[in-house]
């Protein structure tokens, strides 16, 4: 399908908000990350806002580059610091709607300890953090969100320690909006970035987004649709699961596996 096809049916044309001149991206083929900024660009056309009062700030990684492709007022900082320039941005600007997007390496890791004192002052910021299970920029080491015994270039016989959850962790540090998503559920995604963005205070939503280059390939987990297939039947099973013992609706930490998707906790400022 071309572009001007694609913008026909879906009613948004992609291109009016990306750096053309940016193009090739950097992205490999089948990159979860893709998906997650569509989404996000739908779901900022969905809100009505106005791009000269939006800013989107990254730090370092592959779905840090993403600010690097909007067309719009963004910065592109250091590892692990995009809400440190996200959190003096917004104090400077309050006028400001501030996006942030960070990785699982960039935001639990190096970025860790930035992102539970953001979650604790409850900072008006909507912070995306794709969550590919690996450092896929730097070649496919471990990361706090690999699941044990996943193959890395640092795991090579599989990992061994438990992996962070995300949401769980900046629920109990005080952030007042909590979610999580997944490239394979692209158009709950839209409404799960539109809710954040909307919130008042500071809003998390973990995206669950397939490296297919070094986190599929060293798994042996096939190629990116097959990946997302997976993805996909995680998710169903965790829906049914959930339906079968009436967990629907109940708060996060009363017994919710982990990797339900949809909003895990909101609380009004
Ligand atoms: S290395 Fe992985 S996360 Fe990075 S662009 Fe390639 S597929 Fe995406």
């Amino acid at each position: 399908m071309t572009a001007k096809a694609l913008a026909a049916a879906t009613g948004i044309d992609y291109r009016e908000h990306l750096r053309l001149p940016m193009m090739p991206h950097i992205l490999c083929p089948g990159c979860g990350h893709g998906i997650v900024l569509k989404a996000l660009l739908r779901a900022i056309r969905s809100l009505d806002l106005d791009w000269d009062r939006l800013a989107f700030v990254a730090g370092i990684g592959c779905s840090s580059r993403l600010v690097g492709y909007i067309d719009g007022c963004t910065l592109h900082t250091t590892h692990g610091r995009a809400l440190t320039f996200a959190t003096g941005l917004k104090l400077a600007r309050p006028d400001l709607t501030v996006v942030v997007i960070t990785g699982d390496g960039d935001g639990l890791a190096i970025g860790g300890n930035h992102l539970i004192h953001a979650a604790r002052r409850d900072v008006d910021l909507a912070c995306l953090l794709l969550n590919n299970e690996t450092y896929g920029m730097t070649g496919g080491q471990v990361a706090p969100t690999t699941v044990p015994g996943s193959v890395s270039t640092t795991t090579p016989r599989g990992a061994t320690e438990p992996p962070f959850d995300a949401c769980a962790l900046v629920t109990a540090a005080g952030a007042s909006f909590v979610a999580r998503g997944a490239t394979s559920l692209p158009l709950e995604l839209d409404t799960l970035i539109a809710a954040a963005i909307a919130h008042r205070g500071f809003s998390f939503v973990e995206i669950e987004s397939d490296c297919p280059e070094y986190f599929g390939r060293y798994n042996r987990l096939g190629r990116a649709p097959e990946m997302l297939q997976q993805q996909r039947r995680r998710f169903d099973e965790v829906d049914e699961t959930l339906a079968a013992k009436r967990f629907v609706g109940a708060p996060p930490h009363a017994g919710v596996p982990r990797l339900r998707t949809g909003v895990l906790h909101e609380r009004k400022t």
